[in-house]
């Protein structure tokens, strides 16, 4: 029976090609072709042999993925949904800011999700399945292809903020991540932001595996009861546990950590809401993005005013908290933060 190619590990591949009585070194060609070119057809890979590339094609078979549609958003984000070898559909974005040289691929880790967070389009639907490296990888070689026909320019970042929770298919992101970096593209693990809602258990043990890249926390509640109103899972991860996490991640890596909070209307944005905020910054260094609130139907959330936005983010700054307020990208097409559902 023929396998993926790309679920096995470069040992198992040399295997195979010794077993075979072929020279050691052709398993790292065939490795480059896959993880650092991209290839996904034996026959382009130019350097093996007929006979070779025969060989590969009777063993092995390398899924790929469709573009299914893609829209374009007035300010240039681009959200393309891409259709999987089984069907199933996931959502990535290109969010340029071409005057930043800022090229940020937001990609998905599953196929729905499981945490039904309120605010999300995602969390409307079912998790159906994890996606496996090779699929995580193809969505940033295609984001990445987009960007430099688009823009002339590649990727820059790379956010795992689509579709998903990443820590709850922790193996097949990390694999992915060796892919997007060092073993295939070459993009810096600084250069990659994960976030997650903060699951406790699996944050110590990304600072246990020693993990390069950085972290961010999807916090929208600064108090325990208006989290888990919001996100379900805050009940068995609450923020205490969250911080002693993240401190222990921050005290192990060094890596980069920042709290993701969405503003809404009458809900997080009050100067209290920011003072709950402020004690939260104070166990490590941390930045917080504001994002404004894109409407999603069913859901009875509004976008906080912009004065509250400000009002909010200037309060945090006096008490030494370092902010930004992120304009909501791609939003006529929503592709903006908690709007990736596959929709129309
Ligand atoms: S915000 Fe993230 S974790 Fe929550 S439902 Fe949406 S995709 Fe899942």
């Amino acid at each position: 029976m023929k396998i993926d190619i790309r679920k096995i590990e470069y040992s198992e591949l040399e295997d195979f090609i010794l077993a075979n009585a072929i020279p050691k070194f052709k398993a790292q060609q065939i490795w480059d072709w896959i993880w650092k070119k991209s290839k996904t057809d034996f026959d382009e890979m130019h350097n093996l042999p007929k006979d070779l590339k025969d060989l590969l094609k009777a063993n092995f078979f390398i899924n790929v993925m469709t573009l299914d549609k893609i829209q374009k958003s007035t300010d240039g984000t681009m959200k393309s949904r891409l259709k999987l070898h089984d069907g199933h559909l996931i959502e990535a974005v290109l969010i340029p800011v071409t005057k930043d040289k800022r090229f940020t691929a937001c990609v998905s880790s599953q196929v729905g999700c499981s945490l039904s967070c309120k605010f999300c389009a995602t969390g409307t639907m079912d998790r159906v399945r994890n996606l496996d490296p090779a699929e995580i990888y193809d969505q940033v070689v295609m984001v990445n292809q987009q960007s430099i026909k688009s823009f002339g320019h590649p990727l820059t970042n790379i956010v795992f903020m689509g579709m998903g929770e990443p820590l709850l298919n922790y193996n097949n992101l990390l694999k992915s991540i060796e892919y997007i970096g060092a073993e295939g593209l070459g993009i810096s693990p600084k250069r990659i932001t994960v976030s997650t809602v903060g699951l406790s258990k699996m944050i110590r043990k990304l600072a246990d595996d020693n993990v390069k890249f950085n972290l961010a926390l999807s916090l929208h509640a600064a108090n325990d009861a208006k989290r888990s109103e919001i996100m379900p899972i805050n009940d068995q991860n609450d923020l205490e546990s969250i911080m002693e996490s993240l401190k222990y991640f921050y005290e192990i890596t060094k890596n980069r950590l920042s709290y993701e909070y969405i503003s809404f209307k009458d809900f997080n944005d009050s100067i209290e809401d920011a003072n709950s905020l402020a004690r939260l910054c104070r166990f490590f260094p941390v930045k917080v993005n504001i994002i404004e609130y894109n409407q999603i139907s069913g859901v009875n959330f509004e976008r906080s005013k912009a004065v509250s936005i400000d009002n909010f983010a200037k309060h945090l700054r006096e008490k030494g908290v370092m902010v930004t307020v992120r304009k909501s990208r791609g939003m006529d097409i929503e592709a903006a933060c908690g709007q990736l559902a596959n929709k129309g």
